[in-house]
């Protein structure tokens, strides 16, 4: 069987791609099935520059099918910070650090003010074939307290006004279905078999 290496030490991640994946004849593995990981520089200025970084150097060191994705909060009062910087905006993938940092820089920003979005850009690249990239958006809010203790990172400060809850207050599958990452899969799925055929 075709495997697909998932540039992800995460295992709920991992999982999640399986689903696409093995249905397809794709065998999933990860990072955490490497002997040794390449080292990779993630110096890309935008969502989509890091995943394909991090998903085409996989396949240039390894020569095998990659895949990557690269997520995010844009938040507009803010000019678009944390951007390709929210798992490290206050201290690293520290979610409270991260939410009380949000929170202190939007203080005196009013709700019609507090816009934002998450991001999701996921890319897959082949031996020899241009990268597929696909991408989602999820549109909210910022509130000023928590709400929920669902989801993880910002989940429980994105208002999503669709629903009437936050993110936080959303089960894994409601949000699934209307996330960002939800979303860019949903497009992978519907680009991914064309693209591998040819
Ligand atoms: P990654 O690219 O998936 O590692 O995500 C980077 C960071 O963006 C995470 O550490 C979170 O801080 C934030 N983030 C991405 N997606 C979400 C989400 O669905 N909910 C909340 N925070 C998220």
């Amino acid at each position: 069987m075709e495997k697909i290496l998932i540039a992800t030490n995460n295992p709920g991640k991992a999982r999640e791609y399986k689903k696409i994946f093995e249905p397809r004849r794709l065998e999933v593995y990860t990072l955490a099935d490497l002997k040794e990981v390449p080292e990779i520089v993630e110096d890309g200025q935008t969502f989509e520059q890091n995943a394909t970084i991090k998903a085409q150097t996989l396949t240039d060191m390894l020569n095998v099918p990659a895949l990557a994705d690269d997520s995010g909060i844009v938040v507009d009062a803010l000019d678009g910070a944390p951007g390709i910087y929210s798992a490290r905006y206050a201290g690293d993938h520290d979610d409270q650090a991260n939410n009380a940092k949000l929170l202190a820089e939007l203080k005196d920003v009013p709700y019609e003010k507090r816009t934002a979005h998450f991001h999701c850009s996921i890319v897959v690249t082949r031996p020899g074939k241009e990268p597929l990239a696909v991408a989602g958006d999820a549109y909210g809010y910022i509130l000023t307290k928590a709400q929920g203790t669902g989801g993880f990172g910002y989940d429980p400060l994105f208002y999503y006004p669709k629903l009437d809850k936050t993110f936080g207050e959303l089960s894994a599958e409601e949000k699934n279905k209307i996330s960002h990452r939800g979303l860019a899969v949903q497009k992978l799925m519907e680009q991914f078999d064309q693209w591998w055929q040819v």
